[in-house]
């Protein structure tokens, strides 16, 4: 992998970047490089046919000086540490953009859950827990699903846990099924979160919705729903791609009778009135608003140079590289950051997790009211940021949201030392 596509690595540059604009001690740094804490752990899960193997699993807990660790667990082949240490930390940055009483942290267990049995999968997933037991915990850090986990694993890692405490702890883990303390409207709050801050960063622009064309690269649960709720708004959908293909028409097309196609045919390719699209044909076309909410590095320097979107809105994780990132910014791009746009699901665990600690239980309208709330002031914070100075794009002003409200906590909590009153006090001027 190119030294430039490491996310970990591409991480730590958006964080030296905006401890340098936001003048702060050096030391500000050198904390948030790293995690605070990761976990290597050996589980060994009996197979169907009596054998034993052996997996590895790692939690990474990046920073918790704004409150607990929060992020996902991870079941895929190639999980490594340095992955996960790397998604502990936009964990935070995640948290902090949009404000929630959280830090960082992500696990992982290196498995293909596609080659394994029902019960394996179960026994893999509880020995996982148990084995991070003692680092997490609803007042500790708090997981939730992540690529190839789902709320049945999390409702039995819930149990495995609830059972080595002696009573129910349904706040150790959100993205959980509702009938054992989820929230209503999780399902939808990646794309939800992102839908909001297009229509506020269209206002922003001064253009509509209604009408507005929108392209859409990967059509799984923030993709398709993304779609979805924008084509509410009055957009229309003029193009979607998933792994095995894509649909274009100009006219627009109807979310929901596109995932109907793709339920039955495997895939949004040969929806009827479309035309055959790829992913890179997608990702220059002539559009309003672009949502890659696949994979990353999708937005190279080279494809940058060609998008044409007014809106480019990261509901994946890492779309664009830095140099991408540049060209974009160059050829006057809106670009909502990946940790603004893609901030939705975590809001909505936040809230599960709340609810698990009242024991009170929230509709769907409120729940999406909250969430509405949160995103406005998210996204309105991070405009503010960005006009500060001619220097500031969107990505380092929501990275400087982000590390100063970690800062702050940090300062005040006495991890800075007599660096304190001088991070705490600190303003950011205009440049
Ligand atoms: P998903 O597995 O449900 O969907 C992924 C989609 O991308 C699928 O439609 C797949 O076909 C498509 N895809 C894969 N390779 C492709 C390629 N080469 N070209 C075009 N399309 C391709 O995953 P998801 O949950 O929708 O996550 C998508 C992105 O959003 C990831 O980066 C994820 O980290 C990020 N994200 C998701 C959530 C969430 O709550 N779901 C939250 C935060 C961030």
């Amino acid at each position: 992998m190119a030294s430039n596509l490491n996310p970990f690595e591409n991480a730590q540059q958006e964080i030296k970047r905006a401890v340098t604009r936001l003048g702060m001690h050096p030391a500000v740094y050198e904390i948030l490089k790293q995690p605070m804490k990761v976990l290597t752990v050996v589980i060994p899960v009996q197979m169907d046919d009596g054998s034993i193997k052996v997996f590895t699993g790692y939690r990474a807990q990046h920073n918790n000086a704004p409150g607990p660790y929060k992020g996902g667990i991870r079941f895929h082949p190639d999980v490594t540490l340095d992955e996960v240490k790397a998604l502990a930390m936009w964990m935070t940055f995640k948290c902090g953009v949009v404000g929630l009483p959280y830090g960082g942290g992500k696990g992982g267990v290196a498995c293909n859950p596609k080659e394994l049995s029902r019960g394996e999968l179960e026994r893999l997933s509880r020995g996982y827990i148990r084995a991070v037991a003692e680092v997490v915990g609803a007042e500790k850090d708090i997981p939730a699903p992540d690529v190839y986990t789902n709320p049945q694993i999390m409702a039995w890692m819930m149990d495995e846990f609830s059972q080595l405490k002696g009573y129910n702890e349904f706040g150790v883990i959100t993205g959980k099924p509702l009938v054992v303390g989820g929230s209503a409207g999780r399902n939808e709050a990646t794309a939800r979160g992102c839908s909001i801050v297009v229509r506020e960063a269209a206002k922003t622009l001064g253009f509509s919705l209604k009408g507005a064309t929108v392209a859409v690269q990967g059509f799984g649960n923030a993709g398709s729903i993304v779609a979805r709720l924008l084509h509410a708004e009055g957009c229309r959908i003029v193009a979607v791609v998933d792994s095995t293909g894509g649909a274009y028409n100009p006219a627009g097309m109807d979310p929901g009778r596109l995932s109907e196609h793709k339920v039955k045919t495997g895939s949004v390719k040969g929806y009827p009135g479309t035309k055959s699209v790829s992913s890179a044909e997608l990702l220059t076309m002539e559009c309003d608003i672009l949502v890659p909410a696949a994979l990353e590095n999708q937005i190279t320097a080279s494809v940058a140079s060609q998008v044409k979107a007014k809106i480019v809105a990261e509901a994946a994780n890492g779309p664009t590289t830095p140099d991408g990132d540049r060209v974009l910014t160059q050829q006057g791009v809106f670009l909502i950051p990946d940790i603004l746009a893609s901030a939705g699901g975590v809001t909505v665990s936040y809230f599960e997790w709340v609810q698990n600690n009242m024991g009170y239980y929230w509709t769907e309208q409120e729940v999406n009211e909250r969430l509405e709330a949160i995103m406005v002031k998210g996204f309105q914070e991070v405009l503010t940021m960005k006009k500060l100075g001619k220097d500031i794009d969107m990505r380092l002003a929501a990275y400087m949201v982000a590390v100063k409200r970690v800062a702050d906590a940090m300062a005040v909590r006495g991890w800075l030392g007599n660096t304190t009153s001088q991070v705490a006090k600190m303003e950011v001027k205009p440049a």
